[in-house]
């Protein structure tokens, strides 16, 4: 049998390769931060990790994690409802809660499980799922295992949401579904407007806040606080894995019977461990530095904000952001992949993405700024784009 199944998963493969989507991963063999030393023993500077507040590395956060391990061992070797609960489990759950301004928060081990778990035990064919054309895989993924009618929406394209909660007032409860940040673009749902559509046609709303939260608002709450709308989304998901810290895990928080329930129903929650204690512990520590200062929130916005600015002024055609994103436009896939090995040359780690993971023929570089970036670094990134653009014939404009 397995000779047979051997040359399919070959065949596969070749189609892969040939179609230039095989991913090879490259080695890091240093911390992550702004500086990574990769497998070759050469130091670059890290542009495409999501390490947005630099806190991937950072010595409190170590020194958390390390105590935790001391406190409340290396695993808890069980799901939560067993005996996977420790009391920092809840503590650290209670801090995403007031983070957020939410009612309560139930743990994961991703997002991905998150999102995996929280539709088919809230929702039955009798309801309704309005999502967002650009919403994350794990977000298509959960609605696939729920029965709900699934409607959708071109990316924030109000109209559309309109007209798809038009049509969903056929079902008992409607559900809109969106990314706070997307990903590739940039770009922060329009939750003001979702929801007021939600009111008007009376809809719950759901904010996957991965890419958002630590990033978007002034002291980096997320979408709900850019408009205003702390406490009344029904349900906000989110990663521990990108700003907060990048070790693992992913919450659900919002409205607490929802919370309830899906601690009584959620098969990723119910049937997969809980997260290890180093990384509840240095959750917990992480959280209290959100409160102590917003250095890195600001030094974030202030990053963003120079690079932007200073691509756009050397010719660059350059998305317009509100995240931590900046998608360098170059349209052809050949070209991001050209661009971005030269990059990498001139000591720049970047990567270009290309259909399909973009639109074909929107093929792009995507830069995520860090608070861990310094003046220095940013100005070195330009100026190596500036080079490479330059020979690649890329640049839009003339220097001004
Ligand atoms: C990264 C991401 C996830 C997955 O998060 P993990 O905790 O790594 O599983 C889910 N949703 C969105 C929008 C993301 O960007």
């Amino acid at each position: 049998m397995y000779q047979n199944f051997k040359s399919h998963l070959e065949t596969e493969l070749t189609n892969i390769e040939q179609a230039g989507l095989y991913k090879n991963e490259r080695i890091i063999v240093s911390p992550q931060g702004a500086v990574i030393r990769v497998g070759d023993g050469k130091e670059v500077l890290n542009f495409c990790a999501n390490n947005y507040l630099g806190l991937s590395n950072h010595p409190a956060l170590i020194e958390a994690a390390k105590k935790g391990m001391d406190t409340h061992g290396y695993g808890v070797s069980s799901v939560r409802f067993i005996c996977g609960t420790q009391d920092i489990h809840k503590r650290l759950e209670a801090s995403i809660a007031k983070f957020f301004g939410t009612e309560d928060t139930i743990l994961y081990a991703a997002c991905f499980d998150a999102n995996g778990g929280v539709f088919e035990p809230l929702l039955n064919e009798d309801d309704a799922i309005i999502s967002d054309s650009l919403n994350h895989a794990s977000i298509i993924d959960g609605v696939r295992l729920c029965k709900a009618q699934r409607y959708r929406y071109a990316n924030a394209d109000m109209d559309d949401l309109e007209n798809q909660l038009k049509t969903a007032q056929a079902q008992r409860f409607r559900l809109i579904v969106t990314d706070g940040v997307f990903s590739m673009d940039g770009n922060v749902a329009p939750l003001d407007k979702i929801y007021a559509l939600a009111e008007k046609y009376n809809a719950m709303v759901m904010v996957d806040e991965s890419h958002s939260a630590g990033v978007v608002g002034k002291t980096g709450r997320g979408v709900t606080e850019r408009y205003n709308l702390r406490g009344k989304i029904e349900i906000i998901t989110g990663t521990l894995g990108k700003a907060f810290g990048g070790a693992i895990g992913g919450f659900t928080t919002g409205k607490k019977e929802i919370i309830d329930l899906l601690r009584q129903r959620s098969r990723p929650y119910l049937f997969s461990n809980s997260i290890p204690p180093m990384v509840a512990a240095a959750g917990i520590r992480m959280f209290e530095m959100m409160d102590e200062t917003n250095d890195s929130q600001d030094k974030l916005h202030e990053n963003t904000s120079y690079f932007v600015e200073r691509m756009i002024k050397a010719g660059f055609d350059v998305k317009p952001t509100e995240s931590a994103i900046c998608a360098v436009m170059l349209y052809d896939a050949k070209l991001s992949q050209d661009v971005a090995t030269l990059l990498l040359d001139e000591g720049i780690y970047v990567i270009g993405f290309y259909f399909p993971v973009v639109p074909k023929g929107q093929a792009r570089i995507r830069v995520q700024i860090s608070a861990a970036h310094n003046r220095e670094q940013l100005d070195k990134c330009i100026a190596a784009f500036t080079k490479v653009g330059k020979e690649m014939k890329v640049i839009i404009t003339p220097n001004p």
